[in-house]
């Protein structure tokens, strides 16, 4: 197989197809060879395409960019991974005691783990090192610290899962399907919407 151009490093077979439910709901993303499989089998059909011909020994295909389930597709939002990053990201990057904006952050157990504090979203918080140390292995009373606010377990945007998978600027084909879709690089708390 070779493609005529080479946009993706010349596999394009790799490259990224937005696949949006049966209701037009963004869902995740793909690559091509998956998602020339579910056109091919009648699952999904083929909304927007690339521009770009794979050729093969049989045949020329174009290269789908956007695709749409042929059934909608019931699935609970996907959770918020725990994760340190993920902490500072529902956080703003942001101590949550000092209320100093940082990538040099520490995450901190509320109820400490001396004290068998739990690691869930609602013990941990984004701390700076300073206020870290501070607190030690102490309650936030104890340390007469003041959190900025109970710590909570974000709920997944609309776009949680695509946002994690893009690594640059959405394609002009896509961006119709997921408006208001910022990129990784300019992640920002507003995905976790209403919340604050
Ligand atoms: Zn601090």
């Amino acid at each position: 197989m070779r493609s005529s151009r080479s946009r993706y490093g010349g596999t394009p077979l790799n490259a990224q197809v937005l696949v949006l439910n049966q209701n037009y709901e963004p869902l995740n993303i793909c690559n091509v060879k998956r998602a020339l499989v579910m056109v091919f089998t009648g699952k999904a059909e083929v909304l927007e395409q690339d521009g770009l011909i794979l050729h093969t020994v049989d045949n020329d295909y174009t290269i789908p960019s956007v695709i749409r389930l042929s059934a909608l597709i019931k699935r609970p939002r996907p959770q918020v991974k725990l994760t340190r990053k993920e902490v500072f990201i529902r956080d703003s990057y942001t101590c949550q005691y000092c209320g100093v904006q940082s990538r040099d952050l520490t995450i901190d157990h509320v109820i400490p783990k001396s004290r068998n504090g739990p690691h869930t979203w609602e013990n941990l918080v984004s701390a700076c090192k300073s206020c870290n140390h501070r607190k030690g292995g102490k309650t936030v009373h104890e340390a007469r610290m003041q959190l900025a606010r109970a710590p909570f377990r974000p709920r997944a945007g609309a776009y949680y899962t695509i946002q994690r998978k893009v690594h640059q600027s959405v394609r002009d084909e896509w961006s119709k399907f997921i408006p208001g879709f910022e990129p990784l690089s300019s992640y920002s708390t507003l995905v976790y919407g209403g919340e604050d």
